[in-house]
């Protein structure tokens, strides 16, 4: 499709049926503006009304069912807001009950009894039986048999529900625009890729998307649009991957020697081959002339500070400053005290700068900085300050990037004009390998995917409230034989009130149960000095028992803790509670994990749970994470502002990815301008892209 065609810029109040004012609803609620909008607002599920399900055979997991049957009894019951009608319904076997809690009179004047109904919606059980409430009721003797029973789902807002446009509406709507459109419908990928994944023309797939005759016809439709949508999606990242490299050169650190030697005298233990084979990656970036912009994922402890830390070698070696960024002052701290030892070592010179460093110690960093007499520096977002100036800053290794947006790292590169500083981002996030090439396609990835020797594996275990009497005793079984216990809270913003207060009663329930033990408590509302001091007591062995919220989330390292109890766990996202748990199983004790929650769990929140007991595989973690959530809301990739993708499913589509990225490679091989007369459609969408159109322009 050519979006150089106005037809498609139309304003949807054009169109017949809609009128001005839905017009507008459709714009500020749906982000429906012109016809092109309209066609590209795809169903996101549809509902296959061919086929009946039997009472019998109702399981909770179904999202939605059709039951053909008759009304038997009804009744209203309760008063006031608890008012509701309900009513027997029969399939002849079984009976379910259906449930109104609104619009009663009009449900109780519409409803025939004996009379034979198509029942619509979601099943659920209570106490042993099913129940509908609010179902879409259809009487049999009204019900069309010549239209396919295969309906588009739109998804809309309670807003535009209210004023009466439902999927139904839609596609009217949508009925009336495709037979205008589909003569102005042009193809946009080349021939060649049609052909060869045999893939729908445009002008069918756009049909076919919101009219399929069956399933077949939607899954082929889609599986058309999310080609494309990919194929363009991965044509942009790797086009602006290659212009960036081509654009930055960066300094070239040959010089190895201190590497060389703290390997060789400091190291205490050697390197993994996973380790080893990162450094070797990151060596060759070095080298290029190209600046580095390279992504380090490892799991939990798998040991990516060391390769910071030669890495920052590399670059003083070479007569160039490096820097480490942490999310919190905690892990600042603490990368700073891990590091200092070996930096004097090796007789250099780190410092630490935090939001709570004082004006006097900063001003005296400020001045190193600027003179190059200090080579290393550890810091939190302190860093970024303009204020803080480098005499050649070579490297920035930035910690936990997800806490930190791309405009941030923008601003480290600003430190140095001439070269812009080398860039590692470690992450213990793992993203699944499909996902990364996507989410980072302007960065390289390494991946650590093999754990320090000697570890062993955690236990995790899920425990319900009412054990927790049995937790505390195998607490303190693990604190007799000298182990250390963290046990972490919730504490979200919107709760923030309760959730302190229960942190709190927490806190004292276990002080009172432990009197024999000192019990620490670290929240993000204390002071950092105070925090700090806290902190300090748990890694030196005086408090045997840290009761914390999730600061303590990311990066701490104290090996002789080796129990994580997770309070309210099914509060805490999957990816977050594997990180919780990383900060166990750092020592050479066996570890556990106890994830305490209440009796009553969502099915999702049963997934989550029952997978951490599973696996202390991350990237096996952050598949499920994302096929319970969905990639938008995957860690850092809102802000990277490049998943914006309208029909593909990163969790779901790798395969498609796959094939898109692969056909994109080869044809930038082999025609990296687009030259040739079959590959003339992918510039032309190029340009329509650079133009920057509306919506339409996105994907078409
Ligand atoms: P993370 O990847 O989570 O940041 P760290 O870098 O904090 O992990 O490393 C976790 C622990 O493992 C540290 O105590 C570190 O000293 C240790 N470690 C790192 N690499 C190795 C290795 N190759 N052999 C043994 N221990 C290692
Ligand atoms: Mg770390």
């Amino acid at each position: 499709m050519n979006n150089n065609i106005p037809f498609f810029e139309t304003k949807i109040e054009f169109l017949k049926g809609v009128g001005s004012q839905k017009a507008e609803l459709l714009g500020t609620e749906l982000g429906i503006f012109t016809f092109g909008d309209l066609i590209e607002y795809y169903p996101f599920r549809y509902e296959d009304r061919s086929k009946f399900h039997a009472i019998a055979e109702l399981d909770e997991t179904m999202p939605t069912v059709q039951i053909k049957g008759r009304l038997k009894t009804w009744e209203k019951i309760g008063e006031g807001f608890k008012q509701r009608i309900t009513a027997s319904f029969t399939d002849g076997f079984g009976s379910i009950e259906l449930v109104w809690f609104q619009s009663l009179t009009w449900v109780e004047k519409s409803l025939r009894p004996n009379a034979e109904y198509v029942v619509f919606g979601k099943p659920t059980l209570f106490n042993g039986k099913w129940s509908i409430s609010h179902p879409e009721l259809e009487l049999m003797s009204q019900r069309t048999t010549d239209e396919g029973h295969f309906q588009p789902i739109y998804s809309l807002t309670e807003k535009i529900k209210k004023r009466y446009v439902d999927s139904k509406q839609i596609s009217k709507w949508m009925k009336t625009l495709i037979e205008l459109a589909l003569p102005q419908i042009k193809e946009t990928l080349p021939e060649s890729l049609v052909q060869k994944f045999r893939l729908l023309a445009k002008q069918s797939a756009l049909y076919h998307i919101h009219f399929p005759i069956n399933a077949d016809a939607s899954f082929q439709a889609q599986r058309r649009l999310k080609f494309e949508e990919l194929f363009y999606n991965q044509l942009r990242l790797i086009k602006s991957n290659l212009l960036r490299k081509n654009e930055y050169p960066g300094q070239i650190f040959t010089q190895n020697e201190l590497q060389s030697q703290f390997l060789k005298q400091f190291m205490a233990f050697a390197l993994t081959n996973a380790q080893a084979r990162v450094l070797k990656e990151i060596k060759v970036d070095l080298v290029s002339g190209k600046q580095m912009n390279r992504l380090l994922q490892g799991d939990v402890g798998s040991g990516k500070t060391i390769v910071a830390f030669l890495t920052m070698l590399a670059a003083v070696d070479n007569k160039a400053q490096a820097c480490l960024m942490a999310p919190t002052e905690i892990l600042a701290e603490q990368h700073f005290n891990n590091l200092m030892p070996e930096a004097e070592k090796m007789g250099l010179v780190l410092v630490k700068l935090t939001g709570s460093t004082p004006k006097k110690q900063r001003e005296f960093i400020h001045t190193g900085l600027l003179n190059g007499e200090i080579h290393m520096i550890v810091g939190t977002h302190a860093l970024l300050e303009d204020i803080v100036q480098f005499k050649n800053l070579g490297l920035c290794v930035i910690d936990e990037q997800h806490r930190f947006g791309v405009a941030q790292r923008a601003r480290l590169w600003a430190k140095n004009k001439e070269f812009h500083p080398h860039i590692l981002v470690m992450t213990a996030t793992p993203i699944p390998r499909t996902l990364a090439m996507t989410v980072y396609g302007e960065l390289d990835v390494s991946v650590i995917d093999e754990m320090p020797a000697g570890r062993k594996p955690i236990k995790t275990a899920h425990r319900y409230d009412t054990d927790r009497l049995k937790v505390f005793g195998f607490m303190r079984d693990e604190i007799r034989k000298g182990r250390q216990i963290y046990m972490v809270y919730p504490l979200i913003e919107e709760n923030e009130k309760l959730d302190l207060k229960d942190l709190m009663d927490g806190f004292e329930s276990i002080s009172r149960a432990f009197p024999e033990y000192a019990v620490s408590i670290v929240h993000g509302k204390m002071k950092a000095k105070d925090k700090d001091f806290e902190m300090q007591r748990f890694i030196s062995n005086t408090t045997q028992i840290m009761v914390a919220t999730t600061v303590i989330e990311v990066g701490v390292n104290v090996p002789n803790a080796s129990v994580m109890i997770v309070e309210n766990a099914e509060r805490f996202g999957l990816a977050q509670l594997h990180q919780l748990r990383g900060r166990v199983g750092r020592g050479s004790e066996q570890s556990f994990c106890i994830l305490i929650t209440g009796y009553k769990l969502s099915h999702e929140t049963r997934k989550r749970i029952s997978t951490l007991c599973e696996t202390n595989d991350g990237f096996v973690i952050a598949e499920v994470d994302l096929e319970l959530r969905g990639a938008g809301d995957l860690a850092g990739t809102q802000q990277s502002g490049i998943v914006d993708l309208r029909i593909a499913n990163l969790a779901k589509d790798g395969k498609i990815l796959q094939a898109a990225r692969e056909s994109v490679m080869e044809i930038i091989e082999n025609d990296p301008n687009f030259e040739r007369s079959e590959n003339k459609i992918i510039k032309l969408q190029i340009d329509n892209f650079k133009e920057g159109q509306t919506n339409w322009a996105r994907i078409s």
